[in-house]
């Protein structure tokens, strides 16, 4: 599209930042509004996969968003009382030398928002919006009770929802598809990194399918900074209270009884209020787009973290729609051009997580009896390690061609700050001992 449009982008997380810095480099006039005092990152950790770093690679912060994250060459889970391995998927398994990167969140908020602020990109804080008025153009209305200033802010061309899972914008549609509730959530608590623990992997503990303890190494949150690590404990948000109430050091035996290295973490936490509950949901809209509005990110697609592929989907989203207006001659043409690019990505992906989740997070015996039973073996036998490799990688289905993206040549860029020559060279340990199945227990 040739002409500059006037676009507003709700929400300043990384959907709506990584839109925006797509948007003003492409001559359009651009403001994001975040509700927040402060634009801030949620949360503790993530794992960006070849997809997401492919759009921060387009939009030329790679390098900043590696020299911060750890990088990841497999993610493995064990059975907490056999020792059995449970999950067990390399990214070398395919050709190509991928990786993943876990990084704090505050360390992939602070590349983009540092970029959208190098880039002169406005940004309204302390509003919250409420609905669209659309006439010829859009109109952006605000919640009156929690917004400083006006009410009302616009006329704009396009208005992209990127207000993340319990969006308001989206209802402005015929078809919002609300997130419903999943059963499990986690408390997730960002902790200093402990030597002994593999630095190049997502580390897993599991008890049927009502336990899971996670490890991951998240690398630096700023240059400069100490490593950490994202600590997770699964468990159903209607609990927590319960478990409040038992008592922390209570809460701490049971995960040291389940996985005794990880008192490396469970000793920093002193309160429950280091412990953020994070619930999570699940929805999929048929058509993220309306009149003047395009959806995108967990505000179009919202799903428990199993898969890991949420922030990844946002960023391929925010491409996704800016190689769309820029390959098409209107709003509403690049609005349908943009849904129809990411439709089958999005449903695969969403799919495999609804159907992954209950193997890991919920209350049945039989899904983590067969999972116990049956992963480790079949794992192994090809394609098997291959097609879990690009599921986790996010490239099940090729989601570059239809965007116009091209993947990274990942050999180039061989490195995280959690790199293998850094990773066991300091601790004095060897690498396959942190591999090897949990100890027993009664
Ligand atoms: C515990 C946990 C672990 C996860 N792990 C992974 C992982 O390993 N890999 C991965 O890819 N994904 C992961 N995810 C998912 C990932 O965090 C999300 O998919 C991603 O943050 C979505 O980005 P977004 O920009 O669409 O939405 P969000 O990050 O939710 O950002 C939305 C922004 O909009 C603002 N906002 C909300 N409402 C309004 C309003 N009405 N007006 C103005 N502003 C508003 C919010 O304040 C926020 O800044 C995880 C999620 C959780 C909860």
């Amino acid at each position: 599209m040739e002409k500059s449009l006037d676009i507003a982008i709700a929400g300043a997380g990384p959907a709506g930042l990584a839109t925006a810095l797509y948007l003003k480099r492409a001559g359009h006039n651009v403001t994001i509004f975040e509700r927040f005092e402060e634009p801030k990152p949620v949360g503790s950790g993530l794992i960006l996969q070849p997809t997401g770093l492919s759009v921060l690679a387009d939009l030329g912060l790679l390098d900043d968003i590696l020299a911060l994250g750890s990088r990841i060459e497999r993610l493995h889970g064990a059975d907490a009382s056999s020792g059995r391995t449970v999950l067990a998927v390399r990214y070398d398994a395919q050709p190509g030398g991928r990786f993943g990167l876990a990084v704090h969140r505050a360390a992939l908020f602070n590349v983009l928002f540092r970029a959208a602020q190098r880039q002169g990109i406005a940004i309204e804080t302390s509003v919250e919006i409420e609905a669209l008025d659309v006439g010829e153009r859009a109109i952006l209305i605000f919640d009156q009770n929690r917004t400083v200033g006006g009410r009302r802010a616009g006329p704009f061309d396009l208005v992209v929802d990127a207000s993340g899972s319990r969006s308001k914008l989206r209802r402005c549609l015929n078809d919002p598809a609300e997130p419903r509730q999943l059963t499990y959530g986690a408390f997730w608590a960002s902790l200093g990194w402990r030597q002994g623990f593999d630095e190049n992997a997502l580390l897993q503990r599991y008890d049927k399918a009502s336990v899971m303890i996670g490890v991951l190494p998240i690398g630096r949150p700023e240059p400069g900074g100490d490593k950490m690590a994202a600590f997770f404990w699964s468990l159903k948000p209607a609990d927590a209270e319960n478990v409040r109430a038992a008592g922390l050091d209570a809460w701490k035996a049971r995960l040291v009884s389940l996985w005794p290295q990880c008192e490396a973490f469970t000793s920093q936490i002193d309160s429950f209020d280091q412990l953020s509950l994070a619930r999570y949901g699940h929805h999929t809209m048929k058509l993220p787009a309306g009149r003047r509005l395009a959806v995108i990110g967990d505000a179009a697609h919202s799903t428990s973290p199993q898969l890991g592929q949420g922030a990844n989907m946002a960023l391929l989203d925010a491409a996704a729609l800016s190689h769309a207006l820029a390959q098409t001659g209107n709003v509403e043409a690049a609005l349908e051009s943009y849904a129809r690019a990411r439709r089958w990505h999005v449903w695969i992906f969403q799919l495999l997580s609804l159907a992954l989740t209950p193997f890991y997070q919920s209350d049945g015996t039989m899904l983590p009896f067969f999972r116990d039973r049956l992963v480790a073996t079949i794992a192994k036998i090809p394609p098997v390690p291959s097609v879990l490799a690009s599921m986790v990688a996010g490239t099940l289905i090729d989601p570059f061609r239809r965007i116009g993206l091209e993947e990274v040549h990942w050999p180039d860029h061989p490195a995280g700050s959690g790199s293998r020559e850094t990773n066991f060279s300091h601790a004095g340990i060897d690498a396959a001992a942190a591999d090897s199945p949990a100890p027993r227990h009664p």
